[in-house]
């Protein structure tokens, strides 16, 4: 099969080409859909645990807060009657920050900063003046205060939650402070670790100022957060989710809530990225699920693209052969299973029927003469061939019209041509089924008479010149008849057909010379039968 062969467009690379094409399509399509889905799925999902998880971690640390300041307000209201017994205030710091673990430390401070008391010991901040943002803003508003993060004296990052001192006459006698530190272990670190970062999602604590109190990366606590959308968003109180750009300008999936004692805000975010690679994952699956279905379709259409086109194929195959009889045997043979392929079958038959026809008619019709209908020369030759191979002998008259110009002359051409005709089937009429009735041009005729001796012959053409000689034809006033040469032809004598049939012309001059209306046997023509 040569390379052009093999790429030409055929029908059933047609159909393949567009059903592959359909399939691949669909396929492609069916991806991209699934793939949208599942991206919105994924980014919904996300947003909406996140913005869960951080509500939860915000009621977590409000009901820390809450559970914290009542142990601070209980520590003040007991110091009230304490404040100048300095064991007692020893043995409370401890108990406050052994006991309740909310603390990393607790100092209880006279309303001149001098720290009574201060757990644990290693501080070595009793009887020191408190020099701290935190301390200051406890003594200046004389109020429970959570306060802003803050470094304290022995530089670690706090917050502290202080509740005053007053005493039973109202006056003002200091305050009880319990302090976290953000970057140290501490309780706040541990309610918000809980948190899993397998999935590559991370919380973050800010307060009211946009500080940070809690970070996966400890050194980025204390830093300011100045352009997060979720931090804006929960710092105005805000509990809800939205895709945004963080500060490092790293597309993330973030969910919020505010803790609404404190102003702080939770966000739980988690890095788009991350999302894309579980996408990516889940198309693969897709894929793989998918990928044999798809195989499974491209074979069933390859095999339909062959059924379908099988017929049209065939019949394509055998309309272009030369030979009209090996074309029809082989439609004949074409399952054509559907309407149009029928169709197609039926009008290819009856076209190649029809040439056959036209062919048959045109070639009878090169071998005819219009006029008689008897054989011309050329049908004389082919059936002087034919003859010759199956005959041993074959007898031949010679005819020809007298004076034939006399009519053509005295009546015309038209009557000229009756004559013919006549003689033509007078002929016809006298010859037996096998023989061979031709006219050999003008107004001569050949008479083939095949495996006839002499002796039948002569009788026929006698009974022929009789007839004509008898017959009598409207508007022509002469009398017709005709003249006959007879000629024997033998296999075995070694002469062709051909030179018989001089013979028998020469035969048929004598006769014209003898006076017309007669036949004339070739002469010692009656020395060869055997
Ligand atoms: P002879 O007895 O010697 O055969 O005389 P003839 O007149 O028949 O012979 P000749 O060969 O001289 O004339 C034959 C004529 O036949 C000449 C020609 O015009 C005429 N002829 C030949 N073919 C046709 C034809 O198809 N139709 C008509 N009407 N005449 C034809
Ligand atoms: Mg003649
Ligand atoms: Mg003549």
């Amino acid at each position: 099969m040569s390379t052009s062969s093999l790429f030409r467009l055929n029908l059933r690379r047609l159909i393949l080409l567009l059903a592959i094409f359909g399939v691949v399509v669909t396929l492609l399509n069916v991806l991209l859909a699934s793939y949208k889905v599942q991206k919105e799925l994924l980014i919904e999902n996300t947003l909406e645990s996140n913005r869960v998880y951080s509500a939860k971690i915000a009621t977590n640390i409000e009901d820390f807060l809450l559970a914290a300041r009542q142990q601070i307000q209980y520590s003040a209201k007991l110091t009230t009657n304490h404040i100048e017994d300095e064991s007692w205030l020893d043995g409370e710091v401890q108990r406050l920050a052994q006991q309740t673990r909310s603390y990393n430390s607790v100092v209880i401070v006279n309303a001149n900063s001098r720290v009574l008391a201060a757990s644990p010991e290693t501080l070595q901040l009793k009887g020191k003046i408190i020099e701290a943002k935190g301390s200051d803003e406890a003594l200046a508003v004389k109020k429970p205060i959570i306060s802003q993060p803050f470094l304290s004296p022995k530089g670690n990052f706090i917050i502290s939650i202080s509740h005053p001192i007053f005493s039973s006459t109202g006056d003002y006698l200091g305050f009880v402070s319990g302090a976290i530190y953000l970057c140290q272990d501490s309780i706040l670190k541990q309610l918000v670790d809980e948190h899993d970062y397998k999935d590559g999602s991370y919380l973050y604590v800010v307060d009211q100022n946009k500080h940070l109190l809690h970070h996966k990366n400890p050194e980025r606590i204390g830093e300011v957060v100045p352009n997060n959308p979720a931090i804006n968003a929960v710092i105005q109180g805000e509990t809800g989710s939205s895709r945004i750009v963080n500060s490092k300008g790293i597309e993330m999936l973030a969910g919020y809530a505010p803790v609404m004692s404190t102003g702080w805000g939770i966000v739980v975010q988690r890095p788009e990225q991350e999302v894309m690679i579980l996408l990516e994952e889940r198309m693969q699956a897709v894929l793989q699920y998918t990928l044999p279905y798809t195989l499974g379709t491209f074979f069933l259409i390859w095999l339909f693209a062959r059924v379908i086109s099988k017929p049209l194929w065939q019949m394509a195959n055998n309309a272009k052969k030369v030979n009209l009889q090996e074309a029809k045997s082989g439609i004949v043979r074409i399952k054509a299973w559907y309407f149009e392929a029928a169709q197609l079958k039926e009008s290819l038959q009856e076209g190649i029927s029809l040439v056959q026809q036209q062919i048959n008619r045109l070639h009878q019709d090169a071998l005819t003469d219009p006029m008689t209908l008897l054989y011309n020369r050329r049908g004389m030759q082919k059936q002087i061939s034919q003859c010759q191979g199956v005959c041993d002998q074959i007898s031949v008259i010679a005819l020809d019209i007298d004076h034939f110009k006399r009519i053509n002359d005295s009546y015309g051409h038209d009557i000229g041509d009756r004559v013919i005709q006549t003689i033509a089937s007078v002929m016809k009429s006298c010859s037996r089924e096998h023989d061979i009735v031709c006219r050999s041009g003008g107004e001569e005729f050949i008479l083939l008479l095949p495996n006839t001796q002499t002796e039948t012959a002569l009788q026929l053409a006698e009974l022929i010149r009789g007839r004509v000689e008898n017959t009598n034809l409207a508007d022509i006033k002469h009398k017709i008849t005709i003249s006959c040469g007879v000629a024997y032809w033998q296999k075995r004598a070694g002469e062709t057909v051909e030179q018989v049939i001089k013979l028998a012309d020469i035969a048929l001059y004598t006769a014209k010379r003898e006076g017309r209306n007669r036949v004339v046997q070739q002469e010692g023509a009656t020395d060869s039968v055997p």
